[in-house]
C-alpha cells in the first residue's frame, strides 16, 4: 500500500500517495534540487496520483518546497559535534553553496525573502534588500529561487563546484 503525505497545493490540503517512496530514491541518489528536477518529481508523482493539467505547475512548486523541506531533514540527522549539519558528511559551513544578491540589480521585490522557505535571508527595511544572514541555511544544490527573481539579482556559485563533494 503506498503512503500517503499531505502536502498544501494552492493552499488546499491534498494527499498524494506514494511521495516519500519518491523523494527518498532521489535523495538516496543524491540529488539536488534544480529547475529540472520539478518536472521529474512531478512525472513520477504523476505515475500514481491524478494531477489536473492546470493545477501540475501548483504541484511542481509544492513539490520542490517539500522536497527541500525532506532534504533538511535528512541533512540534520547527519550531525557532528555541536549539532553542525553536514552535507555528505562534510561540515556544511565547508560547502561554499548560497545565494549571493547583486543589490545593484535588486528592485526590492521580496520574492526571494518570502519563497524561501529556510530562513536564509533577513529583509533590511532601510535598503529594501534582502540580506544572506543564514547561508548555510541554504540546500546544497538548491538555487530554487534564483529564476523566481526578475532582475536576475540572486547568483550561485558554478554547480560543478559541488563535483568535488560528491566524491567525497
Ligand atoms: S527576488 Fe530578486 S529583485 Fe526581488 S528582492 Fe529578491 S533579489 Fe531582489
Ligand atoms: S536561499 Fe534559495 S536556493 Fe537556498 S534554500 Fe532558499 S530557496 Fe533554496
Amino acid at each position: 500500500m503506498s503512503n500517503v503525505r499531505l502536502i498544501f497545493i494552492r493552499g488546499t490540503l491534498i494527499g498524494v500517495m506514494g511521495l516519500d517512496d519518491v523523494f527518498s530514491e532521489f535523495y538516496d541518489s543524491g540529488r539536488v534540487v534544480d529547475e529540472s528536477l520539478r518536472d521529474e518529481l512531478l512525472d513520477k508523482v504523476k505515475d500514481e496520483n491524478f494531477v489536473p493539467e492546470p493545477l501540475e505547475n501548483d504541484y511542481a512548486d509544492a513539490l520542490i518546497v517539500e522536497y527541500q523541506k525532506d532534504c533538511e531533514k535528512q541533512a540534520s540527522g547527519e550531525r557532528t559535534g555541536a549539532g553542525q549539519k553536514t552535507y555528505r558528511g562534510i561540515p556544511r559551513e565547508e560547502v561554499p553553496w548560497f545565494p549571493t544578491i547583486r543589490e545593484d540589480l535588486c528592485d526590492g521585490c521580496k520574492i526571494c525573502f518570502d519563497f524561501c522557505p529556510h530562513d536564509v535571508f533577513e529583509w533590511d527595511d532601510n535598503r529594501n534588500l534582502p540580506v544572506v544572514t543564514y547561508p548555510f541555511n541554504c540546500i546544497v544544490g538548491c538555487s530554487a529561487c534564483a529564476p523566481r527573481c526578475a532582475p536576475d539579482a540572486i547568483v550561485f556559485p558554478p554547480r560543478s563546484m559541488l563535483e568535488k563533494f560528491k566524491q567525497a
